[in-house]
């Protein structure tokens, strides 16, 4: 796990660097796909199914300001002011490593800098109450406190997962939650832990393409994710560069 967490952790430092405007999403795609492949590293979104979809057909998801989560990478060319999350999964020695961030192409607005900047803040919480005899509603209720409490729809439709030998394995990890209740968490736990934060309300919907969602509202969203490992001195986050 902490391998396939390294190796995500090197995607995303790769692909950070490549995003500006002019670039498209596809080549966002390749950069990634060429540094996975690079590492010893197999893509777990390229070719994945799951609830009748059709087959994922990329490396990563970029989805652009109204799009929340599963944005298909595309010819779409990115342009100032334009808020692009990355969402990517690398496999290593069957082990999954699974993890979102948003960044503003060139210059961004003050208010899309401080969407981006509770979705993050509110990841950092949720993985602070990821502690032994902790619940996963304590994670949830950190989460949807803090994006709440600065006016942002929190995504109910999408959650956050155990993670380890596939990408989505139980327990869910929603971001919204009431302290105490939900699944206790053990040593040696994985989860992905993935705040979805709206400027408007927290409804989503799915595009016509079987992957993309958009916020109902038409508003701009923000998407972290790390996967972390629970161990006796607290919460590890393996998609992290250290
Ligand atoms: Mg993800
Ligand atoms: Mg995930």
């Amino acid at each position: 796990m902490r391998e396939a967490g390294r190796v995500v952790a090197r995607v995303k430092e790769k692909i950070a660097e490549a995003i500006g405007p002019g670039v498209t999403t596809l080549e966002l795609d390749r950069v990634a796909e060429r540094e996975i492949r690079s590492n010893g590293a197999v893509p777990s979104f390229k070719g994945y199914t799951a609830g009748g979809h059709i087959p994922f057909p990329a490396s990563i998801c970029a989805s652009v300001n109204d799009e929340i989560v599963h944005g298909i990478p595309s010819g779409r060319v990115l342009e100032e002011g334009d808020v692009l999350s990355i969402d990517v999964g690398a496999i290593v020695h069957g082990f999954h490593g699974d993890s979102a961030f948003t960044v503003g192409v060139g210059e961004i607005d003050e208010g899309a800098e401080r969407l981006i900047e509770a979705t993050r803040e509110s990841l950092r919480l949720g993985i602070e109450q990821a502690r032994v005899g902790a619940r996963i509603g304590d994670i949830s209720s950190a989460v949807q406190e803090h994006a709440e409490s600065r006016g942002y729809g929190v995504v109910r439709q999408y959650v956050g997962h155990g993670i380890g030998r596939s990408m989505h394995e139980a327990p869910e990890v929603p971001n919204y939650g009431e302290p105490g209740r939900g699944p206790l968490l053990r040593e040696g736990m994985a989860l992905a832990i993935e705040p979805m934060l709206n400027v408007g309300g927290w409804e989503a919907v799915q595009g016509d393409d079987g992957w993309t969602v958009v916020t109902a509202d038409g508003s701009l969203s923000a998407h972290f994710e790390d996967t972390i490992a629970i161990s006796e001195d607290g919460p590890e986050v393996l998609t992290a560069l250290r």
